[in-house]
């Protein structure tokens, strides 16, 4: 166990998604050198759709000097218009005026904006190292293997790895496995400067069949995404298997009898539309084990409906550098971080799943009840307004107390 005397110096990062490259620069802070690995062999600032990054997500950006870039990068999201398939207005939430709810930015841009303040601090990235095996039978010592061979030690190993962790299967292999919601996840971009839009507001279109959502930038590009219930337990690959040409039809036909301009949107996406499976973490029973700590969507993944999953990772790196710098013994530092955490993001979790369900009818009865209930619903989101969630901030300075 490292104590006082002899204090952890060296951190094995895996994965360099978005609590990657924060806990290294957090931990720099805290005086700790880090090392990230990643499975992927080299960058690619157009992976993925785009997200929200949540007020809350974006107070620890500013710690790290970095919500300026994103502010730029992003679109302001201050209010989520809610309507029905046939256009009648359900609801509002958020207010356009004050701070915006958050800002809705292409996640290869927000990786991007992370891994170069890691860089340009002196963390080193290195690609194409995909985790194998984990080591940890000397006491603040860590040991990690790679596919390629390459083996590295540190002190101690943050599991960043995402969804599927390879960390938490080694280090956990009783943890229960991610649990799908049954629900697809789809989207993409399309340059159009006909679609009818209000700055700053997201509209949501609860479908005959299935949900939309679409907000427009100030360079005139849609970002739109879709669920729907897709059965099994898919993989990503399962869903990118599926031809394009497939998917388009599928999506075409969901809202083919909603409002304008959807069909339109989904017709006007000319490059590949993203396709995700929903899966979500259930709670683990523990999120350290030796010289080893879980961290972002290793530990508790969410599904996407509450639109938290990176503010969490984000809130993690900072926490846990925190407790590695107030606390000496490094196992105890995880333990307090694991404290400090687990009942926000277990909340979290819940309430994200339960919004999902929500959104979600099959057939015209449930459709029915569905748009009914929904303005109630609505106005006891906005009475609430979810304070709890979005304006939890973390102070950098104040010291952790055990
Ligand atoms: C469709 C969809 C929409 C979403 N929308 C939102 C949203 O609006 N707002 C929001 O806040 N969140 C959203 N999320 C969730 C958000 O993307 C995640 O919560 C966030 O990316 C978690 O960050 P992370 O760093 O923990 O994991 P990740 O971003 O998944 O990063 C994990 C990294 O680890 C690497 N890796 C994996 N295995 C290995 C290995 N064996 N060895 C080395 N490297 C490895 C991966 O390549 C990856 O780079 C959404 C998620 C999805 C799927």
């Amino acid at each position: 166990m490292a104590n006082s005397s002899n204090p952890p110096r060296k951190a094995l990062i895996i994965g360099c998604g978005i609590a990657g490259p924060a806990a290294a620069l957090f931990l720099k802070r805290a005086g700790i050198d880090s090392v990230i690995y990643e499975e992927d062999k080299h960058t690619d600032d157009y992976a993925g759709l785009f997200l929200n990054l949540a007020r809350n997500g974006m107070h620890v950006l500013r710690e790290l000097g970095l919500d300026e870039r994103v502010r730029q990068e992003g679109i302001a999201l201050h209010m989520m218009k809610m309507i029905s398939g046939k256009g009648k207005l359900l609801g509002n939430v958020g207010q356009l005026s004050g701070e915006p709810q958050g800002y809705t930015i292409k996640r290869g841009i927000l990786h991007k904006v992370l891994r170069e303040e890691a860089l340009r601090q002196g963390v080193s990235i290195e690609y194409g190292r995909k985790l194998k095996g984990i080591e940890t039978n000397e006491p603040g010592r860590v040991k990690a293997s790679f596919e390629d061979g390459t083996v590295v030690s540190g002190n101690f190993l943050v599991g960043c790895d995402g969804l599927h962790s390879r960390v938490r299967r080694i280090v956990m292999p009783t943890a229960p496995a991610p649990s799908y919601t049954g629900l697809i996840n789809f989207g993409g971009f399309v340059q159009s400067s006909k679609i009818p839009y209000e700055r700053g507001i997201q509209t949501m279109v609860f479908g005959k069949r299935a949900f939309f959502g679409y907000l427009v930038s100030n360079a005139e590009e849609v970002y739109w995404f879709g669920n729907m219930n897709f059965p099994g337990a898919p993989s990503r690959r399962d869903l990118q298997s599926i031809p394009q040409a497939e998917w388009r039809r599928t999506i075409n036909s969901l809202y083919a009898n909603d409002i304008a301009p959807l069909p339109e949107i989904v017709n006007s996406t000319k490059d590949e539309i993203g396709v995700f499976p929903i899966y979500d973490m259930p709670p683990l029973p523990e999120w350290h084990n030796k010289s080893v700590v879980l961290v972002g969507d290793a530990v508790h993944a969410t599904s996407p409906s509450a639109g938290q999953g990176a503010s969490l990772a984000l809130e993690d790196a900072l926490v846990l550098a925190k407790c590695i710098r107030d606390i000496p013994d490094v196992e105890v530092a995880f333990s307090e971080f694991q404290k400090l955490r687990r009942r926000r993001v277990e909340r979290i979790v819940q309430y994200s799943r339960s919004i999902g369900q929500r959104k979600h009818a099959t057939n015209p009865v449930q459709v029915f009840f569905r748009d009914l209930m929904l303005p109630l619903f609505l106005k006891s989101v906005n009475k609430d307004s979810h304070g709890w969630m979005y304006d939890y901030k973390l102070d950098w300075s104040e010291k952790t107390a055990l």
